[in-house]
């Protein structure tokens, strides 16, 4: 079986977007969202004719609290299989996305994240423990998405987080988390993430996944975009 972009669907909860893969058996689902929301992903989720024991797999893209939040409730709910990089294991066991590493990537950004931790003052989330079932990523993985029927590889693309990974189908499509955005764009972010661990290294998974071939972003924030864009920021010179 292969996985066209028609077999891609997307869940939107708040500022996230989750997707769903069609895989053998039921469907893999990238990221979810901040904890106390499973119920409002199950009414979403029944919309689209999906139900939450149709999921067999979950990769959260890192460890962030916006992606990894009710991870634990899915897990316990559906027993599905969860994939992460190995450097995500610690931050998931605490359930704690603060990370000292992280910063906003401009000084507009820094103005806005002072007005928003007035009001998002916890980044905990209900801790994830992996288990022996569960897939811990190192590195890229060529092999472990075609094992279930999807046709494409998880690659790390770090630089947001030093866990970051993205999953790459044979058509171009790129899920990236948040290796790369579209979103609060008017404060010169451009597709940035808003927030870095060092910007070299986001531009590296960048040159990393249009050399491998992706097409269009999908992010995790905001609607997906072709790809180019990322080539002039990442000072790539692939013609595509
Ligand atoms: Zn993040
Ligand atoms: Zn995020």
């Amino acid at each position: 079986m292969v996985i066209s972009s028609h077999s891609v669907q997307c869940v939107k909860l708040g500022w996230t977007r989750c997707y769903l893969l069609k895989c053998t058996g039921g469907y893999l689902l990238i990221d979810v969202y901040y904890p106390g929301y499973y119920g409002q992903f199950e009414k979403k989720l029944e919309k689209i004719g999906i139900t939450a024991s149709d999921i067999k797999y979950l990769l959260l893209t890192h460890h962030h609290d916006d992606h990894a939040g009710f991870a634990a409730e899915l897990v316990r709910n559906t027993g599905c299989r969860v994939i992460a990089h190995r450097n995500a294991l610690s931050a998931l066991e605490k359930g704690d996305s603060e990370d000292a590493c992280d910063k906003p990537v401009n000084r507009r950004l820094q103005i806005v994240f002072t007005f928003y931790m007035l009001f998002h003052k916890e980044f905990k989330f209900p801790p994830v423990r992996l288990a022996e079932r569960d897939i811990i990523i190192e590195g890229d993985n060529d092999e472990f998405l075609k094992g279930i029927g999807i046709d494409g590889v998880i690659l790390h693309t770090p630089g947001h987080t030093r866990d970051s990974i993205s999953v790459l189908l044979s058509d171009g499509s790129a899920f990236v988390g948040d290796t790369a955005m579209n979103f609060l764009r008017w404060t010169g972010v451009g597709h940035r993430p808003i927030y870095i661990e060092d910007i070299d290294t986001v531009y590296e998974s960048w040159r990393k996944l249009r050399e491998r071939g992706a097409r269009v972003i999908y992010p995790s924030h905001g609607n997906c975009f072709s790809a180019a864009k990322l080539d002039k920021s990442a000072r790539l010179a692939i013609s595509t």
